[in-house]
């Protein structure tokens, strides 16, 4: 029986879609094929990087286009995207570069709408490493990008929670910020403290994943994710990491909801 079940667990595996998408083989085919913003296109090529990485020309195309029809995959559905990719090997940008240019085809709508992005990533510095790198392909473009930072919140949160409609119109976002980037437990007080703080939230990235899924991490990890899906009803999530464990992505699937699709999972490592 033993051996029914490994088959079992193979046939299974096998039919997870595979990416059938060209890899992105220059920065300048996100212009003329994914239609980048110019701005951040040439936010880009001022880092004076002059090709993709491995990463980035693996997920580029798949997390870039939304209509792109791909194996297994309906037209339009949303991407769940687990990517595993070496230490170094430029998955910031691979991330970054496609949620900062979903967010600028919706600018025209409404520009106070707050936070649509969460970035988690388990330690502080990495958080400050990730904000730096977003600022530097953000700039020029209006997106506002920010750390959740432990002191600062509690007192926005609470007056948050109480309606804070004395001299404020209810609408306003109480984090003016398209992108947030943050430690887990930071944000989960922050959520806790005020569950309606962000009801826009289109992306979760999961930076370091598997260490946002360890033990470590896990509760606080997953329970930002529901007090946000709670509230943004749409939310995706995105895996990124060096390594990603069974168990990891047996959790993706069970707890994040990876599931419809499939999460579609791209190997690099
Ligand atoms: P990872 O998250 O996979 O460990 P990072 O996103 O931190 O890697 O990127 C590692 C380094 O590579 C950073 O200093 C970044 O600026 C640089 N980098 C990213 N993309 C490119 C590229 N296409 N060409 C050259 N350097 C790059
Ligand atoms: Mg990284």
């Amino acid at each position: 029986s033993k051996i029914a079940e490994a088959e079992k667990a193979k046939k299974k595996k096998e039919k997870r879609p595979e990416l059938l998408v060209p890899p992105l083989t220059d920065f300048a085919d996100l212009r003329t094929k994914y239609k980048l913003s110019k701005r951040v296109y040439a936010n880009i090529l001022a880092q004076g990087y002059l090709t993709p990485t491995e990463v980035q020309m693996g997920a580029l195309p798949v997390f870039m286009n939304r209509e792109l029809e791909l194996e297994g995959v309906e037209k339009d559905s949303p991407i769940d995207l687990i990517t595993c990719a070496p230490t170094g090997s430029g998955k910031t940008l691979a991330y970054i570069v496609p949620v900062l240019n979903q967010l600028l085809a919706q600018k025209t709508t409404d520009k106070t709408k707050g936070v649509r992005a969460v970035i988690l990533a388990p330690t502080k510095e990495l958080v400050g490493q990730i904000v730096y790198e977003t600022k530097k392909l953000a700039k020029g473009t209006g997106l506002k990008v920010s750390q959740m930072k432990k002191g600062s919140q509690p007192m926005s949160a609470t007056a948050a929670a109480a309606g804070a409609s004395s001299d404020s119109t209810s609408t306003e976002p109480v984090i003016k910020s398209d992108i947030l980037v943050s430690t887990p437990l930071v944000l989960l007080h922050a959520l806790e403290s005020a569950p309606t703080l962000m009801t826009g939230i289109q992306h979760l990235v999961l930076d370091e994943a598997d260490v946002l899924l360890d033990e470590l991490f896990r509760t606080q990890t997953l329970g930002v994710w529901r007090q946000l899906r709670s509230t943004s009803p749409s939310l995706r999530a995105s895996l990124w990491s060096a390594t990603i464990s069974s168990s990891t992505e047996q959790l993706a699937i069970t707890e994040l909801s990876l599931t419809a699709p499939p999460p579609s999972i791209l190997r690099l490592i």
